[in-house]
């Protein structure tokens, strides 16, 4: 089952930036999923990560996180590099303590390095984040996401590699970014080659639990300006809900559109409306 959601707290919850509020407006308006912002900083803690849990499994929803922007795990200086495994351990302890399933994050920069060299720098940070969290029984998955600048790391294939090679690693797919950061995958071809090659590198249970994130986007040669709502931008969103339909993709859909839960509400309806045509 694809649950649709929004990235963080609907805009119309009363009482702003109250995550249980959030939750509760995200059940009201008949969606079932929702992503608790942290990428302006980890703001909860362990007495308020609790009740979060506890409301989204009373409602039946299913979280996922986003760690800091701020986040750079190929940083030159070693001990910067730390700093930012140390932010994303942090952030996906509070995250699995506010019942969320997944922590998405965007791994770093190229900076001037080789893409082979960034790869390895990444991995071996994500290794030592991926071990401190299994020693403390924290249970989550670490979803690197599809970049949306080309200076950033993160293509199909490099998030591809991760999942492949470290268990707890999954692909967060960000078509908006896949859309921006290339100038392509904006059909349904495309969009269904991109899922062929995720069912075919990492198994059907992938396609079974997607993280996905949709919005319009606008961009330039270098990739991703900033996001739209989906009727203003150039995005063929019905095609890739057709697309995902076809495979019967399963696991959430979380929009990021600016204007929230309305995109959410229509990808969901949009959704709904469709039956797989193969
Ligand atoms: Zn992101």
């Amino acid at each position: 089952m694809l649950r649709f959601g929004t990235a963080g707290i609907p805009a119309s919850t009363k009482a702003t930036g109250d995550t249980v509020a959030g939750l509760k407006r995200v059940a009201e308006l008949g969606l079932s999923s929702m992503e608790i912002e942290f990428v302006r900083g980890v703001y909860l803690k362990d007495k308020t990560a609790a009740p979060v849990a506890y409301v989204a499994r009373k409602l039946g929803l299913r979280l996922s996180c986003h760690a800091p922007y701020y986040l750079n795990l190929n940083h030159a200086d070693e001990t910067r590099r730390r700093q930012a495994g140390g932010v994303l351990h942090h952030a996906a302890r509070m995250a699995a303590a506010a019942g969320a399933e997944t922590i998405v994050f965007h791994a770093g920069y190229y900076l001037k390095d080789s893409p082979e060299t960034v790869y390895d720098a990444i991995k071996a940070e994500i290794e030592t984040v991926l071990g401190k969290l299994r020693d403390e029984a924290v249970k989550i998955t670490l979803r690197p996401e599809l970049a949306g600048k080309t200076s950033q790391f993160g293509n199909l294939a490099e998030i591809i590699r991760l999942s492949k090679e470290l268990s707890g690693v999954a692909p967060a797919v960000d078509f908006a970014h896949l859309h921006a950061a290339t100038g392509r995958y904006n059909s349904y071809a495309e969009f269904a080659e991109v899922l062929e090659r995720l069912g075919e590198a990492l198994g059907r249970e992938s396609l079974d639990d997607l993280h996905l994130h949709v919005s319009g986007i606008e961009y330039r040669g270098s990739g991703e300006r900033r996001h739209l709502n989906l009727q203003e931008s150039d995005f063929r969103y019905e095609e890739l809900l057709q697309a995902l339909a076809d495979v019967k993709a399963g696991g959430l859909l979380i929009c990021e559109s600016p204007n929230i839960e309305e995109d959410a509400l229509l990808l969901q309806s949009v959704f709904r409306d469709l039956s797989p045509k193969v």
